[in-house]
């Protein structure tokens, strides 16, 4: 293959020379750490085979119940599609809507672009391998399964005092589900499938760059290039930097850091049961764990919904401040605190996923009632906000002043 005898890593903008590495190892970034290359321990149409695999999957994992539940002699099976509709038509359609998302769509489009991205690939459809290679570039950070079955597992054990729970064949295909499509996410890397296509469909670009200096990096389909206004790969637009990336980081930043004021003092879930309103905010209901000697899930509750976004809204803010001040020290704990950042994003959503559990497994009417609060609502906006600021923000500009350091 024709490639660059060197390229820019997508993590910190480095020029890495190209060396050549054993197809089953991988290639780090000799400064940010970032991965520049996946050694390919299995085929390309494995992964397809494995999302064929998934996409059969999603038929028990949604259509079975996941768990019975009996409360006053009532057997009550619960699906996940039947979970999130209730959730939807009690005047919580948001809430429902992002659980639907996070663990049902996404899964789903992922899946679905990779075996879309190897049709593409075989009929030469360009337009659609690009847009099912972007697909899975910008949703796999929202698959959310594995956040939905630890948050299965917690609402069951927090409502077993109130009712018997059996497990559901759904449940199993629900993990069977996670296991496959995790296994996909490590395995699927869009560099390779462009790199494929280059292969066989473009074999006449080359990068021909005098200097590295003059070289860029497309964000979109991580090829390196004489410097453009469009990569003469993907065709799309080539920024040597996020557009406005600092300006946009702040706005959802401080967006997420307004909600969380309402997410922590509004009540998150109200439980009604024989004429009494018990209402819990984020902090009462881990106060409530404990004193019920619950201590394992108070402790991942507090980590998840308290600790996690203050963490994640104060790091995003130093990295900010970082590039604003052009701090020229500590750039490889910084990387590492938006690695980090970037990582446990997704797990804060874990108590409103419980919460909606609880919700749709014991909406019995008079007798025994819970619904979410308000708080859920403005906490859900936290971590989609939190998660969207994570996604706007450009690491390379962490390193932006590393060079001029060194130069000087
Ligand atoms: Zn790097
Ligand atoms: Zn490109």
């Amino acid at each position: 293959m024709k490639d660059a005898k060197f390229r820019r890593c997508h993590g910190c903008d480095l020029v890495v020379k190209v060396a050549t590495v054993d197809k089953k190892q991988n290639a780090h970034c000799p400064r940010c750490n970032t991965q520049l290359y996946r050694g390919n321990r299995i085929s390309l149409n494995s992964d397809l085979a494995i999302a064929i695999a998934a996409l059969l999957l999603f038929i028990p994992s949604h259509f079975f119940p996941l768990v019975t539940i009996q409360l006053f002699g009532v057997m009550i099976p619960a699906t996940l599609p039947s979970g999130t509709i209730t959730l939807m038509g009690e005047g919580f359609p948001m809430l429902g809507l992002l659980i639907l998302f996070c663990s049902s769509i996404v899964p789903f489009l992922v899946c679905g672009s990779v075996v879309i991205a190897h049709i593409a690939l075989r009929l030469k459809l360009f337009k659609l391998f690009r847009n099912s290679i972007s697909t899975i570039q910008h949703l796999k950070g929202w698959m959310m399964l594995d956040v939905f079955l630890v948050s299965l597992a917690i609402a069951c054990f927090k409502i077993q005092d109130h009712a018997d729970i059996f497990i559901g064949s759904g449940l199993y295909g629900l993990i069977l589900l996670q296991f496959v499509t995790s296994l996909l996410l490590t395995h699927v890397s869009p560099k390779r499938y462009w790199r494929v296509w280059q292969r066989k469909h473009q074999q006449h670009i080359e990068a021909p760059i005098s200097k590295p200096e003059h070289s860029v990096h497309c964000g979109h389909c991580h090829f390196t290039q004489q410097k453009g206004s469009h990569c003469i790969r993907c065709s799309r637009p080539i920024h040597a930097r996020k557009p406005n990336s600092i300006q946009k980081t702040w706005s959802y930043l401080i967006t997420a850091a307004i909600f969380i004021i309402p997410a922590n003092i509004l009540s998150i879930s109200i439980l009604l049961t024989n004429g009494k309103r018990l209402e819990d905010t984020i902090f009462s209901g881990v106060a409530g764990l404990i004193r019920t000697d619950m201590y394992g899930i108070a402790i991942i509750i507090f980590v998840a919904s308290i600790v996690v976004p203050v963490a994640k809204i104060l790091g995003l803010a130093y990295l900010l401040l970082c590039v604003q001040f052009k701090r020229s020290i500590f750039h490889r704990q910084r990387m590492s605190i938006y690695v980090a950042v970037k990582w446990i994003g997704k797990w804060s959503v874990m108590d409103l996923f419980v919460i909606s559990i609880m919700m749709t497994l014991i909406d019995r009417g008079q007798i025994l009632d819970f619904t979410p609060g308000l708080g859920a609502v403005a906490f859900g906006l936290v971590v989609v906000f939190t998660m969207l600021a994570a996604e706007s923000f450009d690491s390379r500009l962490i390193w932006d002043n590393y060079e001029r350091t060194e130069k000087s």
